[in-house]
């Protein structure tokens, strides 16, 4: 994020409304992406630079920051974003052989886009603990 979208005199609302950031832009066709589900709450598609045979992001249409920046409003939010996941997985295949559902949350947990989404990522095996 720049530095004059941070801090208490630019709140992260005027973030998503001005669209300035990438993942808002791609829910609003401004920027491309290879769409996976579109709904009018939730949007998903593929991401970029797949870490797995199969990793699709899954993110909320309104701007929300990280899942540390959801309140008690977006509950329902929250629950249509987990099913959209559940759904997109199905949809892919990976139900039998397994997939991940990863939230990173701060740039210390290696969230580099800040907006909230949902890695869903298979197709390959998994460790644990995570890296
Ligand atoms: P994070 O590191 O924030 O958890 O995940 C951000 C993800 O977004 C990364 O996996 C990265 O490859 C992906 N990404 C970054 N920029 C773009 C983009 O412009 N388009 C798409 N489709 N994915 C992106
Ligand atoms: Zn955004």
């Amino acid at each position: 994020m720049p530095w004059y979208a941070r801090g208490f005199w630019f709140p992260d609302r005027y973030v998503g409304l001005f669209r300035m950031c990438i993942f808002c832009k791609i829910a609003n066709h401004q920027m491309p992406a290879r769409w996976v589900l579109e709904e009018e709450d939730v949007v998903a598609f593929h991401d970029i630079h797949p870490q797995a045979p199969t990793h699709i992001l899954v993110i909320p249409r309104k701007h929300l920051t990280s899942l540390a920046h959801a309140e008690q409003q977006d509950e329902a939010l929250l629950g249509k974003l987990m099913l959209a996941a559940r759904r997109v997985a199905k949809e892919a295949g990976l139900v039998e052989g397994g997939y991940r559902v990863v939230i990173n949350t701060g740039a210390g947990a290696g969230q580099s886009v800040f907006h909230l989404h949902i890695h869903v990522l298979g197709g390959r095996s998994w460790g644990w603990p995570p890296g």
